[in-house]
């Protein structure tokens, strides 16, 4: 334990959760405020409304929350959550439908869960350290400042309930974890500072959920099935999967704010035909029960917020989660994100440690830039093929088109490999990327590019072709190295582990 003495979390969602965790490495004290009353069971709560819907983690979360909560996975296996490593998937797009695509690595574990569950789990263990308190049914409402504003030294809140008690608590660090529905803009304008423009992609989503129960007589018939989405042809994404005990869910999901997925029963059921591999997913799902929903959900824009570009950003106070950026959720990457911003955060307090450096707060939001644009820049490229979708900010977002193309040339060719030769390592390099395991510059490279450019003059190849402008094989790093971003993804000891062992469970 350091010197430092103090933190305020706002939120107990679940960057709120993975963070106060984190820092309780670092302060003697850390103090969760949270609106909501929290209840005494895995449920849903007013201040999530999104907690209704499928929440997945990545691997790459899977990993970080593996770190700080030792053997979550199996408390959650052990309270109905579905060990998703040992399940089969089926997956379909526009080019066919792949079958049993059972984890590359199974001694990797994640579950499947409802998003209800896996928050119980990771407030059990957080409300067990016992320099970590809550204060629920508490709304944080403003930030306490130092006589010339330059650092925040607390926070003002009031209690919900009966008489709104108004009160202060002071903090050397408040880290902001509020969610979609955070007011730190408003409350830095309150103290005389404006914000930086930041990335919006206006994305009108939209998703429609509708849970089942699984009768006994399929329990193990059948894995998870997902259906990819073709912006193009304006056909939907889908998902049916287990998610605990016998509860299975299924979802739609569109952008573009053309025509959102239905809420009514008769057509939901009706838009299901409309998926590619529907003639499965109609299979099961005609032998399920339907009790819940369908309930729908709609966003209109992810935000990605560009805090680290102000100069007289104040110390003490840090922001993260989908405060800090969000997500199309249909990518699973926002409690991924937040498991890195914590971690990157947990790496800066480290090395603040061994030499102390000033504007800390700013360098560390920075490094959380850094460690989020592949997420954002993969999910924004996704979404923009649909007709609708439009990135706004303060510079355009580069090498959209070339790297939608070479997607759509690379998921042919993984497709094509995997079922007509047994080779999944393309699969599964498009899927350790989409994991944010692989650095995108292992999957947008040059001789990649020369290996996928062999389609036979196909569609595909010439739109790709087309971008690419070049034809010499040697120019093409270069000439990728000057549309692609290029990423700063930190890459440590424990991902390169990873990595390495799904590129093993590849090689077999
Ligand atoms: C429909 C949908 C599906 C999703 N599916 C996935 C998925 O599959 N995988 C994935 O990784 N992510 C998914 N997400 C995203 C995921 O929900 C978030 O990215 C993730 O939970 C991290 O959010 P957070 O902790 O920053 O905010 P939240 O989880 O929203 O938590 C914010 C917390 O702050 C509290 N709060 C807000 N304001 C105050 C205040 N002033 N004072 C005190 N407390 C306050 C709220 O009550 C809440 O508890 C999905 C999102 C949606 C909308």
């Amino acid at each position: 334990m350091s010197e430092l003495k103090k933190a305020v979390v706002i939120g107990a969602g679940i960057a709120g959760l993975i963070t106060a965790r984190m820092l309780s490495d670092y302060y003697d004290e850390v103090c969760i405020i949270e609106r909501d009353e929290l209840p005494s069971e895995p449920a849903n709560r007013q201040g999530v409304p999104q907690s209704f819907h499928p929440h997945r983690v990545l691997p790459r979360g899977g990993l970080i929350l593996e770190h700080y909560f030792p053997g979550y996975n199996d408390e959650l296996v052990a309270l109905g959550a579905i060990p998703s490593h040992e399940e089969k998937f089926m997956i379909a797009n526009r080019y066919g439908t792949l079958v049993n695509m059972a984890n590359a690595d199974s001694s990797f574990k994640i579950a499947s869960s409802s998003r209800a569950l896996l928050e119980w789990v990771l407030r059990q263990r957080v409300q067990s350290i016992d320099h970590i308190s809550f204060l629920t049914s508490t709304e944080v409402t403003g930030l306490m400042t130092s006589e010339d504003q330059r650092s925040i030294t607390g926070v003002y809140t009031k209690e919900r309930g009966r008489d709104n008690r108004e009160a202060m608590l002071t903090a050397d660090m408040v880290i902001d974890a509020a969610g979609r529905s955070c007011k730190l803009i408003r409350w830095l304008d309150k103290i005389g500072l404006s914000v930086p423009e930041p990335e919006v992609l206006k994305v009108s989503l939209g998703y429609s959920t509708r849970y089942y129960k699984i009768p006994s007589s399929i329990q193990n018939d059948w894995g998870t099935v997902i259906t990819e989405s073709d912006p193009v042809q304006g056909i939907r994404a889908g998902m049916l999967w287990r998610i605990e005990n016998d509860i299975a869910g299924l979802l739609l999901f569109n952008a573009g704010g053309d025509e959102y997925p239905s809420t009514q029963p008769d057509e939901f059921q009706e838009q299901i035909k409309h998926l590619f591999a529907s003639d499965e997913i109609v299979a099961l799902a005609d032998q399920l029960e339907p009790f819940q929903g369908p309930r729908g959900y709609r966003i209109s824009e992810s935000v990605r917020q560009h805090f680290e570009l102000m100069e007289n950003w104040p110390s003490g106070l840090l922001v993260l989660g989908d405060a800090f950026c969000s997500f199309d959720p249909i990518h699973g990457q926002g409690m991924t994100v937040a498991a890195i911003e914590a971690e990157t955060i947990a790496k800066c307090l480290n090395e603040q440690r061994m030499h102390p450096e000033p504007q800390f707060e700013r360098q560390v939001l920075l490094r959380m830039q850094q460690a989020i644009e592949p997420a954002w820049w993969l999910s924004s490229v996704a979404d923009l093929r649909w007709k609708g979708v439009e990135h706004v900010g303060p510079s355009r977002m580069k090498g959209v088109a070339f790297a939608q193309k070479y997607i759509n040339l690379f998921t042919k060719q993984a497709m094509k490999k995997a079922s007509q030769e047994n080779n999944k390592h393309l699969f599964f390099t498009q899927f350790l990327m989409n994991a944010l395991i692989l650095p995108p510059s292992e999957y947008f490279k040059g001789e990649i590019l020369n290996m996928i450019l062999n389609d036979n003059g196909s569609e595909e190849e010439m739109e790709l072709r087309a971008e690419l402008g070049v034809q010499d094989p040697e120019l093409f790093q270069q000439r990728i190295d000057e549309i692609i971003p290029s990423f700063q993804l930190e890459f440590d000891g424990q991902i390169k582990k990873l990595l390495e062992t799904f590129q093993h469970a590849m090689s077999k």
